[in-house]
């Protein structure tokens, strides 16, 4: 029986009640079990494993022991590091986890950047509740986000938030708590992280940390219509533009990036130097209904080259010297819209013709878009014109920041079996270093 949360570990074999104690990490340690087993390893066939940490029964275990799949009501699941590593070690062994999974409410905190988003997700129910809160009106007059007044707007939000969730989802506490531990700003990282794992201690459940473009690739699950694997994500937000091939939870290949600015950046840089306000991207999209797309041919970075990826500066650059040049002849409200209108079909264009290479690449006939800048009208408009295949999107509050998307990953992992609970806050976390839940590479 593993015992993450006080990191134990005891051990029954042939009758004898072998007791290991250790404050190692087996995640990180999976060392230790391989020592434990070589006295015994000789005479073992079956090694069963209990997660003892999820208040689920597992006491069916204990006296019928079954092999894996057989026993009714059982739903073995291949959880921790040490069974992947002995499995690996000693390919005789049966390495299994066995649980009754049932499915866990979870409630996801998300406090990445500037939204403290809050939300409980129910497996078999779907979203029960959910609750945001905007900095930008704190950020607005500096232009962009203050990574101080962020974090320090989390510690006020995030409790009463949690309350008003809680309430409106008629629960007094969740199965398990989930939370962004990266990548994002590491401040308000932290607070989510200290609070969920704090919660986690107080409430004695799962606590789980989740990548933010995870959530970001997950939040379409959320919808009713989601889409199934494989599919390709185009994740395109304020921090971020990349192209994944999505082959299942945790399995994701990154087949483009941008080399400078992200999408998201882009749009609010250029927002600003058409004077809009924080964060322009919104506010750009809607002068450009007005203006004309043909009026200014901006560059397309990158799409002449080999690959998949992206690059927005040159293209910031070509905006910023017609607004200059415009300022000289007189920049009238039209000459505005006519920029705004001929950068985002720039803009556009590049992510569609890049989504397009690389669903043809992969083979991939979905594509998921998420992100900030999936809202945008006008990439909706050109990815349904152009893409042959079906295109996929989370309803627009769930296209920026949520607690929904961080609540589902969550749920979404713990039902294959998560990682014991350790505080994350990572700034940097590339995404293509995730894992599938329960599954770890011995090496
Ligand atoms: P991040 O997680 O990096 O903060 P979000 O996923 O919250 O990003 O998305 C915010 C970004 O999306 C901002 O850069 C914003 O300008 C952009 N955005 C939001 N709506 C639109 C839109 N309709 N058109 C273009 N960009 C948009
Ligand atoms: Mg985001």
């Amino acid at each position: 029986m593993a015992l993450y949360s006080c990191r134990l570990l005891t051990f029954a074999f042939l009758g004898w009640f072998l007791v290991k104690l250790t404050t190692a990490e087996f995640g990180e340690h999976s060392c230790f079990f391989a020592g434990a087993l070589e006295p015994t390893q000789g005479g073992v066939e079956i090694l069963i494993f209990f997660y003892a940490d999820t208040r689920h029964t597992n006491t069916f275990f204990s006296s019928d022991i079954k092999k894996p799949g057989t026993g009714a009501g059982t739903r073995p699941t291949i959880l921790s590091a040490e069974a992947v590593y002995c499995k690996a070690l000693r390919p005789n062994f049966e390495c299994f986890l066995g649980y009754d999974a049932a499915p866990m409410k979870v409630l996801g905190l998300e406090t990445s950047c500037d939204e403290t988003g809050v939300a409980v997700f129910d497996p078999d129910r779907g979203l029960l509740a959910q609750a945001l809160h905007s900095q930008i009106d704190l950020h607005k007059i500096y232009g962009g986000v203050v990574p101080e007044i962020a974090s320090r707007d989390h510690i006020r939000r995030l409790l009463p938030l949690i309350r008003k969730v809680l309430g409106d989802a008629g629960m007094e506490r969740p199965d398990a708590v989930a939370y962004t531990a990266g990548p994002g700003l590491v401040g308000a990282l932290m607070v989510g992280s200290g609070l969920a794992n704090g919660l986690g201690l107080a409430w004695s459940c799962p606590v789980i940390p989740i990548h933010h473009m995870e959530g970001h690739l997950l939040a379409p699950m959320l919808e009713e219509d989601a889409p199934v694997y494989p599919f390709l994500a185009l994740l395109v937000s304020g921090g971020h533009t990349l192209l994944v091939a999505v082959k299942g939870l945790g399995l994701y290949d990154v087949l483009g990036s941008t080399l400078d600015d992200a999408v998201g950046e882009a749009f609010d840089k250029t927002a600003k130097l058409l004077g809009l306000d924080y964060p322009g991207g919104p506010a750009l999209a809607v002068l450009a209904e007005n203006g004309d797309p043909q009026a200014y041919t901006f560059p397309r970075p990158m799409l002449k080259r080999p690959g998949l990826d992206f690059s927005f500066s040159g293209l910031k650059t070509a905006v910023m010297l017609q607004v200059k040049k415009s300022a000289e002849e007189g920049n009238t409200d039209r000459v505005r819209a006519d920029i705004a209108a001929s950068f985002q079909c720039a803009a556009i264009d590049t992510l569609v013709t890049r989504s397009i290479q690389a669903a043809k690449q992969t083979n991939l006939d979905r594509i998921v878009v998420a992100g900030g800048v999936g809202a945008n009208l006008h990439l909706r408009e050109q990815l349904a014109e152009r893409f042959d295949g079906r295109v996929y999107y989370p309803r627009p509050e769930f296209c920026t920041d949520n607690g929904a998307m961080i609540a589902i990953a969550g749920a979404l992992r713990l039902s294959d079996g998560s990682e014991p609970a350790t505080i994350h806050a990572t700034a940097r976390w590339p995404l293509e270093t995730l894992i599938p839940p329960g599954s770890a590479n011995p090496a």
